[in-house]
């Protein structure tokens, strides 16, 4: 097991946000996390990042109490993770915006950091790219040189909370085709996603979140085709 979510509550001011969540996921599944806005999918990611702190459980990632103050340094480390908006820097090539944090955190020289670097934009299918500045790519390039920025740091796990939402239609695809390589050579990936096309052939699992609870959760055919929670057949009838 390489994350352990246990009985995770959160909440913001008065409104409870996450009731009681458990999830335990293995290494290299993908499990893909569906559920109406503001049910608290996004929150749930980030505690897992400890970029939320929580209020009560415990969070493990790959042995580190991410719930610890104490112990959560380096969770970081461990988890990449890809937002809607792309967040790169504007100002740096698509090449720096990978190098940054190799040299920052990892203490990379430049010659390893631009290698590994090199390696991972290669992955993502932009190594041609390298010396492009984020407004000379198209939304699709961007989100893919994040992924790279996230991978090149050699994640456990990748969370990916609307990864494609931002994107124009015809661009959806070149993301999408990114992370199914990625689910293919054995990554462990939470995913975020409104589509429900890449839920159906890449996720091991799917999770439908209400509420901040998880009410179901199961394998795509058996989610997509037999829900048997009402509210999970309401938000697909919605959806599909
Ligand atoms: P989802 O990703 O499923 O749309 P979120 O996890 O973003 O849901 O949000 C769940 C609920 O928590 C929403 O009601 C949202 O408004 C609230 N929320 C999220 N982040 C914060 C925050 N930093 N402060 C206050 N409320 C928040
Ligand atoms: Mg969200």
């Amino acid at each position: 097991m390489i994350v352990d979510v246990k009985d995770v509550r959160k909440s913001f001011g008065d409104v409870e946000v996450l009731k009681g969540i458990d999830l335990s996921v293995e290494k290299g599944e993908v499990i893909v996390i569906i559920g109406a806005s503001g049910s608290g999918k996004s929150t749930l990611l980030r505690t897992i990042n400890n970029l939320e702190t929580i209020d009560s459980g415990e969070i493990w990632v790959d042995g580190t109490a991410v719930h610890d103050p104490k112990a959560a340094h380096n969770v970081h480390r461990d988890v990449g993770m890809v937002f809607q908006q792309f967040n790169l820097f504007p100002h740096l090539t698509a090449l720096k915006n990978v190098t940054l944090a190799l040299r920052r955190v990892k203490r990379m020289s430049k010659d390893e950091a631009e290698k590994v670097a090199m390696e991972a934009l290669a992955k993502v299918g932009l190594a041609e790219k390298a010396g492009n500045y984020p407004q000379q790519l198209s939304g699709g390039q961007q989100q893919r040189v994040a992924i790279a920025r996230a991978l090149a740091m050699a994640p456990k796990i990748m969370l990916f909370d609307e990864a494609t939402s931002a994107l124009d239609p015809e661009l959806v695809g070149e993301v999408t085709k990114v992370m199914r390589d990625l689910a293919q050579e054995g990554m462990t990936m939470l995913v975020v996603t409104h589509e429900m096309g890449f839920a159906r052939d890449t996720a091991d699992r799917v999770l439908f979140v209400d509420s901040g609870v998880i009410v179901e959760q199961g394998a795509p055919e058996q989610i997509f085709t037999a829900p048997s929670n009402p509210r999970t057949q309401q938000f697909l009838h919605r959806v599909l």
